[in-house]
């Protein structure tokens, strides 16, 4: 399949009318949203949704939260992701939400959302915790590892990677599962993920050590991955994308492609740094960017951009 390249805003708000000057030609946006399909298609925009899987209100869903390793549900902030995954319930109802919404609606990429074990990473400093050690989930581990334990400390201490291969299998599973339902739907249709911005190696490996996250075995299912490239709130600097896209070729499989969804708060320096990656993004998302649209001055610096990186895009694919 070809995957085009897409660029625009996420989120909501309107765009005006002459969007498509400023080199936009696509916008994302949260759920199956009627109104907002209706806008893309009176603006001629490639309508895109991002579909929230693995995310709940743990006020109204107490048993979706995970269980830490001290058996007690973790720690949670506000940005919390992540559930119990052993909740076939939960799990059942993101499904028909799914299929409910690929009746109605024909998107043209649908972007999974909080594809991970639990935790938050939008902060310079993270609260890491394994999870989850609920009964059920230990018996699915003890089962898929053959192994035999119960407490824990004693998973994470003689089966770590066992453990953490477990997760990231079951992340890998279930975006597997999700990517074939649409597939079969829209065979078209571009599947995305939203990742976890960090390298392998930063915070301990928690990419695939806490969120499970593993590129590899998820590129069956994925056909775009999307790091989330807030600066600001990350306490990174500007050229983050930058960086990240110069070294995504050491863990993100050759044949898949990237696409950094950069945030509305770093704009538009780190689109420009971006901009200039000798590794191009493959499009570009913008977090809370429709209001800059409506700025001329502003519009204009997302229209050069994006022409720098088309046509470092050519230059990629003339290079095969
Ligand atoms: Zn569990």
């Amino acid at each position: 399949m070809s995957i085009p390249l897409l660029f625009g805003p996420y989120g909501s708000g309107e765009l005006p009318a002459n969007i498509k000057d400023y080199g936009v030609n696509a916008r994302w946006f949260h759920g199956f949203n009627e109104a907002t399909f209706a806008a893309c298609e009176e603006q001629k925009l490639e309508a895109c949704v991002e579909f929230q899987t693995f995310r709940a209100d743990f006020q109204k869903h107490p048993n979706l939260i995970p269980i830490g390793i001290d058996h007690k549900p973790i720690r949670y902030g506000r940005l919390v992701q992540g559930i119990c995954l052993s909740q076939k319930d939960y799990l059942t109802q993101i499904e028909e939400e799914l299929l409910a919404g690929m009746k109605q609606f024909k998107p043209r990429g649908i972007w999974l959302d909080y594809l991970t074990y639990a935790g938050w990473f939008e902060t310079s400093q993270p609260d890491l915790q394994e999870s989850c050690f609920c009964r059920d989930c230990i018996a699915d581990f003890c089962n898929f590892a053959a192994v035999d334990a119960t407490a824990p400390e004693e998973i994470l201490a003689s089966y770590s990677e066992e453990w953490k291969n477990y997760k990231c299998r079951k992340i890998a599973d279930l975006a597997l599962h999700y990517s074939r339902l649409i597939k079969a739907r829209m065979p078209e249709c571009i599947v995305g993920a939203y990742m976890c911005p960090w390298t392998p190696d930063e915070f301990n490996g928690a990419l695939t050590r806490i969120f499970a996250q593993n590129y590899q075995w998820l590129a069956e299912a994925i056909d775009v991955y999307t790091p989330l490239i807030y600066c600001s709130k990350s306490g990174r600097s500007r050229g983050w994308g930058r960086e990240w896209l110069e070294q995504s070729a050491e863990f993100v499989p050759d044949h898949r492609k990237v696409q950094l969804i950069l945030d509305g708060l770093d704009y538009p320096e780190s689109l420009e740094e971006a901009a200039a990656s000798d590794v191009p993004s493959w499009g570009i998302q913008l977090y809370a960017g429709a209001p800059l649209f409506h700025d001329p001055d502003k519009a204009l610096a997302f229209k050069h951009s994006v022409e720098a990186i088309r046509s470092h895009c050519r230059n990629e694919e003339t290079s095969f």
